[in-house]
């Protein structure tokens, strides 16, 4: 199921990242040999066949001449979608489960369950130190991390990558809500199309290689706990203008994306509202408590505003993602602290 590659050669890796893709085996575990043998580290990244940021930042790695302080073990694991035509355009290949939401047992459903599995078998196997599972955002973002549960070890773990963590209860069947024996942290590195992705995840993936110590490090995070997400009713209709459009329910503007993870003030609108107002909206929790829509947003000559200054992350503009997923995520409290 999950094929190995031991001490890859540079010599053996094509140039280009699309060549180093289409000649990989399948889903794969590549281990890297460190200069400390005794411990292991895993990163995982490309579980999504869009995600092109950690692959291409392994690809630079193991075309330099550097060794990773402890032995790295990368996992790749939806190499058939990213390699689908055209180019890392597939989250997951049209008949199959988001790989990312079958780390839940039980596993013999499907092929993606059976690759979960043995991704997890793997993982638990090497008795890791710790697990980084490395993505990138639908939409434009900057970067960020993503845990379940809250400890100095994670907070440290985060601070090698990024300065903004989203700790969240949500249970999804990911990777990082699994026991795995060490302390697991989600990346997001960016949107794939954005410029600084792929730099974050290259000097992310450097000092998750290189530093000889993991968890000593003390930085600065941003910490929003608990997001709550804002999503559309069934059958409501939402669309992305720069004007109210009159056949929808919920009209957001075009720009919602420039608010990711910036303060919005209690006068920013947000977009433009049909007849039946905020009745359109549900608050959708990662626990799953009930929230009323009016608690959070209010409506103000057919435009939606918040009721109070909150931080929106994860806003998209596509209308699909929208309707099935949700117009994004919000909290209301931001606290800077330490490890
Ligand atoms: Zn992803």
């Amino acid at each position: 199921m999950l094929n190995v590659i031991r001490a890859p050669r540079r010599e053996d890796i094509a140039p280009r990242v699309n060549e180093f893709l289409r000649a990989l085996p399948g889903p794969v575990a590549i281990h890297l040999p460190g200069r400390d043998s005794s411990r292991t580290r895993v990163l995982v990244t490309l579980s999504h066949g869009n995600e092109p940021s950690g692959l291409e930042a392994l690809h630079l790695w193991l075309l330099g001449d550097e060794q990773p302080a402890v032995n790295v073990v990368v996992i790749l694991g939806s190499v058939e979608a990213a390699r689908a035509e055209p180019l890392f355009f597939l989250r997951q290949l049209p008949d199959q489960r988001d790989l990312n939401r079958c780390f839940n047992p039980p596993y013999n459903k499907d092929e993606q369950g059976q690759l979960a599995q043995s991704i997890l078998r793997y993982i638990r196997d090497l008795k890791p130190e710790a697990v980084v599972d490395m993505h990138n955002t639908s939409g434009s973002s900057v970067a960020f991390a993503v845990t379940v549960g809250d400890t100095p070890a994670q907070r440290a773990l985060v601070g090698h990558f990024v300065n903004r963590l989203i700790v969240t209860d949500l249970r999804l069947g990911s990777l990082m809500e699994q026991d795995l024996g060490c302390p697991v942290v989600t990346i997001e590195a960016g949107g794939s199309l954005d410029e600084n992705s792929d730099i974050v995840a290259q000097q992310g993936m450097r000092n998750f290689f290189l530093a000889s110590e993991l968890f000593s490090e003390s930085r600065e995070i941003a910490l929003f706990r608990h997001p709550l997400r804002l999503e559309l009713r069934q059958h409501s209709r939402i669309d992305y203008a720069d004007r109210a459009l009159h056949d929808r329910d919920i009209t957001v503007r075009q720009d919602i994306e420039k608010f990711n993870f910036a303060p919005i003030d209690v006068d920013e609108m947000l977009g433009w509202l049909g007849v039946d107002g905020l009745s359109h909206l549900v608050i959708g929790s990662a626990c799953q408590q009930p929230h009323a829509v009016s608690e959070f947003f209010r409506v103000e000559a057919g435009c939606l505003y918040p009721v109070q200054r909150m931080h929106l992350f994860m806003a998209t503009t596509r209308p699909d993602i929208a309707a099935s997923d949700c117009l994004f995520y919000f909290v209301n409290d931001v606290t800077i602290d330490t490890i």
